[in-house]
């Protein structure tokens, strides 16, 4: 929000200015005027900041200049995109009379403006604004007071119309507002001060958007979402919880409220089932790198390796996938039996893939035009996606189709065929953007249109004619019959032709003059003037008659909303199936076996995202890895692999791979191994990389411990942990006793797969004591001194960590090189800790460090260095000239 200047002694348009501000005092203000979007004061100064547009001002207000920029109107998206790409919310301010009505009420009066809709991040809908691969969802967060354990989240994509709404719990609540990734999370301004949601809020960052309560108030929520729906119980909706109501009655009241007079065309809110979905916290979730790497690019992430989708709402439900992979083994084989299908079809596979190339994005046209934002065009995409549409469920005639397949087809054969043929028989090849614009209506499809179109047509031809013989008449051969918005159709001859047009009464009568240029002057006649009527006339109704069509079609369009989004989830979820089969045969991917067991048996897998890239460098090809953490003997619980081994050897990858596996598994699609069992993992825990938060003042050591807590505090028998690393952060043997106890803990108490890296080889020897905990080392080959990574996983220990070849291989100096190994060798022939500080003493690199450090203090000084120190105390370096200091220095050196 920014200061708001007060409306006394402000001119009228300021004080309208000032009053429609005060009214959207978070939004940045386009005040329209003419052409232009103009912006005052404070919106003025960020927005030319932000804009990079050029600072003036307008007039005065209370004495000091008032700072303006302004964007054109014809442009104003581009600027919108980026206003509302740095995190801005823009009022869009409109004139809303004709300023002619105005005039009447007074010259001093201005012309009425009015805000006619709030663009924020989360509620946009133009195709520029917009990443067609990715969804664009606003979220509101619902929460009734007494009942604050138990929260709802809903969450919209206006766009696309789609509407969700699940339960939440204050311990899981980021990591499921992470799993959606919205654009934008509303919530109540009490719920958005709650401190207990400080840490939720500071990752979301600036998309925590606070709003009045009322939006959220769970006592009227059902007469608001009823009135939404037109509908007069949400008995039809199914059963929400006051917490679901309150969220899904604040995402609604929001879209009112930004959306103002438009009505966007949502679904009804379909309910999620808590544990319906992997259950993946916020760190894994980013470590992971599923939709985004760390760094934030798109380039690296999962979902870009796994992506072969050819439309844009197939990469949304495919992203989708990949964020909420599923838990019920049958909901899993249903879409892993579609990606089966398109694998045994390869030729409907691609022929499905090459009609869909051609199909548009149906929701986003479609909710558009319910916005009234749509154009020609919109419709043109729709009629386009519902041909494409009856042509790809022509594909699967005859055949028996796995179901979830066989639903796909279903929805795109109850697509409106009358609508389809309507929409194609009515609007020609080539569409305008606009729909003023008018030509978008097919000849032949409106028989007062034509006939509007020939009169003026037949008009044009008309004054061609006219032109030729007023040559003839005037004896001017430059004379032109041009037409310009401000004269329309006018005669215009060169200024030295004015004898011939003004020398005599009769062509004064004639020749009646509009406009006199420097080197031209125009003139009308009555019959051109007659004929320009008709014509604009013929042209008015003509567009007129086009924009009746084009509210007719859009009236049909309406009324078919549902079926054509469900028509648009089917080809999405074919686009889906059929793009996960091309890249298990192009990647050489298999079809895990997903079932209830706890089994975790991967033969030969791969990492997704680092195979391609080596091959892409062409590097070494990527070397496949098995893994099995299932259940051995009579054990009803899965394994522990405590993987040692060199840095650089391979164990972040392969932990990594193993959890990626899962998810893809899970999402649905085939996966980057020989073979792959996998009884469903109902949470997925890791603890890798260096996610630094000192941004937040937490140290390394600090976040460590913070998700490892989380790890062993939540995970259960279902889970699957991948730990790397742990006790890094601190001194050795803090970090050892850390590692060692959480493997403890791990193995008794969670009894959950997991997969423990450490560079600690000590741990190795647990594996004598706990019966499910097994040693697997990644493998290296000594070659003439140097270290060969073979990035293979064996079964045993590391014997060694090879950290010195690998500072080689790093270029530290040959110096430090050297003096490693001898340092190393005195370690090792060593017992205790006691020989570190030993070796201290003659350590020539680093015994000035050593020395320091410890420091001993004054008060324990033996007796043999008091002199000196009081000596060196009873100095003062201030009051000594050079030669003193000198003399001092001296008499010290004699001291010791
Ligand atoms: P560590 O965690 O043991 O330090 P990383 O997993 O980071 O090692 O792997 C180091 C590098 O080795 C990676 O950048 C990758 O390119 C390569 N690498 C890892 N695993 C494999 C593999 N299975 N096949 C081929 N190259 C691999």
């Amino acid at each position: 929000a920014v200061a708001i200047p007060s409306a006394a002694g402000a001119t009228p348009m300021m004080e309208q200015f000032i009053e429609i501000k005060a009214a959207n005092p978070d939004s940045i203000l386009f005040y329209r005027m003419g052409d232009f979007y103009e912006m005052f004061f404070a919106d003025a100064e960020i927005a030319s900041r932000a804009l990079g547009i050029t600072l003036t001002k307008r007039g005065k207000h209370a004495g000091e200049d008032i700072p303006m920029c302004g964007v054109p109107v014809h442009a104003a998206d581009d600027y919108l995109q980026k206003l509302i790409g740095l995190g801005y919310r823009v009022a869009v301010c409109e004139q809303v009379e004709d300023p002619a009505e105005a005039k009447k009420r007074g010259s001093k009066s201005v012309v009425r403006r009015d805000v006619v809709r709030l663009v924020t991040p989360g509620t946009i809908t133009e195709e520029k604004l917009l990443d067609a691969n990715e969804a664009s969802y606003l979220m509101a967060l619902g929460r009734v007071k007494g009942e604050e354990a138990r929260m709802a989240l809903a969450w919209i994509d206006i766009s696309t119309g789609a509407f969700r709404v699940a339960e939440t719990m204050p311990d899981r609540l980021l990591a499921d507002i992470l799993r959606v990734d919205p654009r934008e999370l509303i919530l109540a301004d009490p719920v958005f001060h709650d401190p207990q949601l400080r840490p939720v809020l500071d990752v979301i960052g600036r998309r925590a958007n606070p709003q009045p309560p009322i939006l959220f108030d769970s006592a009227t929520a059902e007469t608001r979402i009823s009135r939404y729906f037109g509908v007069a119980t949400l008995d039809g909706f199914g059963k929400f919880s006051r917490p679901e109501l309150s969220a899904i009655a604040g995402a609604i009241a929001y879209v009112e409220k930004t959306q103002k007079a438009e009505r966007a065309p949502l679904s009804r809110p379909e309910r999620e089932e808590a544990g319906a979905a992997l259950f993946i916290d916020a760190a894994t979730r980013s470590n992971l790198e599923l939709l985004r790497t760390l760094s934030g690019s798109r380039e690296g992430s999962l979902v870009k390796a796994v992506d072969r989708t050819v439309t844009g709402g197939g990469a949304r439900l495919l992203a989708e996938r990949i964020m909420s992979p599923l838990t019920d083994p049958d909901a899993v084989n249903e879409r892993l039996d579609s990606v089966s299908f398109f694998r045994a079809e390869p030729r409907v596979c691609e022929a499905v893939r090459t009609a869909l190339k051609g199909a548009p994005d149906m929701p986003r046209a479609l909710s558009r035009l319910a916005l009234n934002r749509g154009g020609p065009r919109d419709m043109g995409a729709l009629a386009a996606g519902l041909k494409a549409a009856r042509e790809i469920a022509g594909l699967f005639a005859d055949r028996p189709l796995p179901a979830e397949i066989a639903t796909a087809v279903e929805a795109m054969r109850a697509l409106p065929t009358a609508l389809g043929e309507h929409l194609d028989r009515a609007l020609a090849d080539e569409l305008p953007l606009l729909k003023r614009d008018g030509g978008f209506v097919r000849g032949g499809y409106d028989g007062e249109l034509d006939e509007m179109r020939a009169l003026r047509d037949q008009s044009r031809r008309v004054i061609a004619g006219m032109e030729r013989d007023l040559i003839e008449e005037t004896g001017i051969r430059s004379l032109k019959i041009r037409h310009n918005n401000v004269l329309g159709y006018y005669i215009e001859v060169t200024a030295n032709h004015h004898e011939t047009m003004t020398g005599t009464d009769a062509a004064k009568a004639r020749f009646i003059h509009r406009q006199t240029m420097a080197s031209a002057m125009r003139f009308t006649t009555t019959e051109l003037a007659g004929l320009e009527t008709k014509i604009a006339n013929a042209a008015d109704r003509a567009l007129s008659v086009e924009l009746t069509v084009f509210d007719r079609l859009l009236e049909e369009i309406v009324a078919e909303a549902d079926a054509i989004r469900a028509g648009a989830g089917a080809l999405a979820v074919l686009d889906v199936s059929s793009s996960f089969a091309y890249l298990a045969e192009r990647e050489d991917y298999c079809r895990p076996l997903v079932d209830g067991s706890l089994a975790f048996r991967i033969e030969g897998g791969r990492h997704p995202v680092v195979e391609q890239a080596l091959r892409r460098q062409a590097a070494d090809p990527f070397v496949a890895n098995d893994a099995d953490l299932s259940p051995q003997g009579n054990d009803r619980h899965g394994a522990i692999w405590l993987l040692t081994g060199p840095n650089m050897g391979g164990k972040s990858t392969f932990l990594r791979q193993n959890a990626l596996i899962a998810i893809l598994a899970q999402a649905g699609s085939f996966v980057p191994a020989k073979a792959a069992h996998i009884g469903v993992v109902d949470r997925l825990f890791s603890r890798v990389g260096a996610s630094d938060d000192l941004a937040r003042g937490r140290s390394t050591f600090m976040v460590e411990m913070v998700e490892t807590s989380a790890i062993l505090n939540q995970a259960g028998e279902r889970a699957l942990v991948i730990l790397d690393e742990i006790g890094r952060g601190t001194a050795t043997y803090d970090g050892l006793s850390i590692a060692w106890a959480a493997v403890e803990y791990l193995h008794e108490k969670n009894r959950c797969r997991a997969v423990f890296a450490t560079h600690f080889h000590e741990l190795t020897v647990l594996a004598g004591k706990l019966p499910r905990l097994h040693n697997v080392t990644m493998r290296v080959k000594e070659w003439e001194g140097d270290v060969v990574f073979l990035h293979e996983v064996g079964k045993g220990a590391a014997d060694r960590s090879y950290g010195l070849q690998v500072a080689r291989l790093a270029g530290l100096p040959d110096a430090v090189i050297e003096r490693a190994k001898a340092v190393l060798t005195e370690l090792e022939a060593g017992e205790t800790s006691g020989k570190a500080s030993r070796l201290a003493d003659d350590l020539p690199l680093f015994s000035a460090a050593v020395r320091r450090e410890p420091g001993p203090k004054p008060a324990k000084q033996d007796d043999a260095a008091r002199p000196l120190v009081e000596a060196v105390a009873a100095l003062h370096p201030d009051e000594m000239t050079p030669r003193e200091a000198l003399e001092a220095l001296y008499r010290l050196k004699g001291l010791t």
